[in-house]
């Protein structure tokens, strides 16, 4: 719309330019006359000096309309005013003319300056300031054009993992500098018609030429990002390291919809992140799909939110040595209006991308108070019900005070409840989750760290945490009755547990010779199908009473 209103200012500004310079012609022939205007005697040369003024403002308006037509227009139309006037002076005589040939110049020297200052003001506009690469809206730009050429490119997404930690641990200072080592690496690498974009924080996205061999490519981004980064703090120079994930996604095989090229290889990006062993992914047509049942999943989670279809089951966890029941891990579960029960394993990661996870966590949290306070009042608050909080919910700055408000009005005993934070909560934001976990711990609700030992948490981490429980992964334990390096592993993180202050659960324990290990290397708790499997609010509830 607006562009449209620029062209036909333009339009306009032309026809008046074309028309003063006509009259300006015509009126150049009399300048030796004069008229009366009024009782006032007016030369026709002072009309002359108004008309070149108003040339000059017509050339201003051009290039303010449309910096680039309207330069070429003003150009060419002070340069046709120009070699008139030149015309007038050489082969006429017309000496009077004179200064309209300096008006010229002074018009061209204008509209040079307004245009260089314009292209500058644009060019700031796509650049992506750090690093000097293309921003996002250069990346719209660069699409645009390609996709309206036949010729085939390749669109690569290229996220970076675990770079938070470097920004929370260093500083935003080595943060930028690591992201202008990477993109400096990466531009290393590609050709002169390839174009690199930062497009977020730490996302960048490559247009590539189909002369360059994308996998190729990516192998190297992949290899060059993951050299060492030494980054200087100001007293110690530290060495970090990055690792990249890309998807790739094909014009016009895969879409020729610019917009659909980087959700492609988006989703081809996520895809080589779910897959642990190949970072990189090439987009098809089964990822659309998968994307179609997160957007239904999406619809879905939002409607039963709304109509309350969630509902909650509660694992026991048990003291080791003499299977006393320690509490209960509350566990969510969905049931569509249609029947059919999805696991949440399946809707909690796409509740995650979206702040649907929000609502979940706090009407979880909402129900286990509402349902356990009973309970627990007639077993004396002897056992503790633990709720999963995702990062999102940990990160936010008003999340402890929240879980205050619902305790309180709950009139629930806060030691009685546990949150269940995982390790990726510490990468996404250490500061914030370690301020909200210390908020409840002084109010006594209790902190366990899930899922410990699948890979995030570095040691130094977790000597700032204030938690009490350290919560054994599944998949640390799962062979540890034939595997004696799996057994070594799960004791050491035992002992490191009970080093660091915390009593240790593990998850996830099927049989009974797991359990005897784990009773031997002096785990604390257990949880797993081995002593219950997650149960009904009633039978939890009579469990917890009997
Ligand atoms: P998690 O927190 O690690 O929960 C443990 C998962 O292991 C549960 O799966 C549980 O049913 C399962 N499990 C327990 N013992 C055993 C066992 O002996 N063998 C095997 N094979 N599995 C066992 P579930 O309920 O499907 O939950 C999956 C994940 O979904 C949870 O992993 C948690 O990350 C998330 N989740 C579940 N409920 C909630 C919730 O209320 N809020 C949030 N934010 N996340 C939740
Ligand atoms: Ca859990
Ligand atoms: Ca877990």
């Amino acid at each position: 719309m607006k562009k449209a209103q620029n062209v036909i200012w333009l339009a306009i500004c032309f026809i008046i330019y074309v028309a003063a310079f006509i009259v300006t012609k015509v009126l150049g022939s009399f300048s030796d006359v004069s008229f009366y205007l009024g009782s006032i005697i007016m030369p026709v040369s002072s009309f002359l000096g108004v008309l070149q003024s108003l040339q000059f403002l017509l050339c201003i308006s051009m290039v303010c309309a449309d910096h680039k037509r309207g330069t070429v227009l003003a150009y060419i139309l002070t340069g046709c005013s120009a070699l008139s006037t030149s015309f007038a002076i050489v082969f006429m005589k017309i000496y009077s003319a004179l200064p309209g040939v300096t008006n010229m110049m002074i018009t061209f020297i204008a509209v040079f300056l307004l245009s260089r200052q314009f292209s500058i003001s644009e060019k700031e506009k796509v650049t992506d300031y750090l690093t000097g690469l293309s921003n996002r809206r250069g990346l719209a730009e660069i699409l645009k054009t390609k996709t309206s050429k036949k010729k085939s490119f390749y669109v690569l997404y290229i996220d970076l993992d675990n770079f938070k930690l470097i920004n929370d641990n260093l500083g935003h200072r080595c943060g930028d500098t690591a992201l202008k080592i990477i993109s400096e690496r990466m531009s290393a690498i590609i050709g002169r018609k390839d174009t690199l974009c930062r497009i977020g924080g730490d996302e960048f996205v490559l247009v590539l030429s189909n002369e360059s061999d994308p996998l190729k490519i990516a192998e190297q981004i992949v290899e060059r990002i993951s050299r060492k980064i030494s980054l200087s703090t100001g007293e110690t120079v530290v060495d970090c390291y990055v690792s990249a994930y890309v998807g790739i996604s094909k014009f016009p095989d895969d879409t020729d919809n610019a917009d659909k090229l980087i959700k492609y290889a988006d989703i081809a990006m996520y895809q080589a992140m779910k897959n642990s062993v190949d970072k990189i992914s090439f987009f098809d047509e089964k990822m659309e799909s998968e994307l179609f049942r997160q957007m239904e999943l999406e619809r879905i989670i939002k409607e039963s939110l709304d109509n309350d279809n969630f509902y909650m089951v509660y694992q026991p966890q048990y003291e080791i040595n003499q299977k006393k029941l320690r509490g209960f891990e509350s566990l969510i579960r969905l049931k569509t209006q249609t029947g059919e029960i999805i696991s949440p394993a399946e809707f909690i990661p796409v509740a995650e991308k979206t702040d649907l996870i929000l609502r979940i966590d706090h009407y979880v949290i909402r129900r286990v108070l509402r349902e356990f306070k009973e309970p627990l009042e007639k077993a004396g608050n002897s056992f503790v019900v633990s709720v999963n909080v995702s990062a999102k919910n940990i990160a936010s700055a008003d999340f402890a005070d929240k879980v205050k408000k619902m305790i309180a009005e709950a009139e629930f005993p806060p030691s009685c409840l546990e949150i269940e934070i995982t390790e990726y909560c510490l990468v996404q934001s250490l500061e914030l989750t370690i301020m909200n976990i210390s908020k409840l711990r002084e109010i006594g609700v209790q902190i366990a760290l899930d899922d410990f030992g699948t890979g995030y948490t570095s040691l130094s981490y977790l000597a700032k945490l204030p938690i009490n429980l350290l919560k054994i992964d599944k998949s640390l334990i799962d062979d540890i009755e034939s595997n004696s390096k799996s057994r070594d592993f799960a004791n050491a993180v035992i002992s490191m547990g009970h080093m660091m202050g915390c009593e240790v659960i593990s998850e996830g324990v099927e049989n009974n010779k797991q359990l005897e290990l784990l009773a031997d290397h002096k785990c604390d708790f257990v949880q797993g199908y081995v002593w219950g499997r997650p149960l009904d609010y009633d039978v939890a509830v009579e469990l917890s009473t009997s």
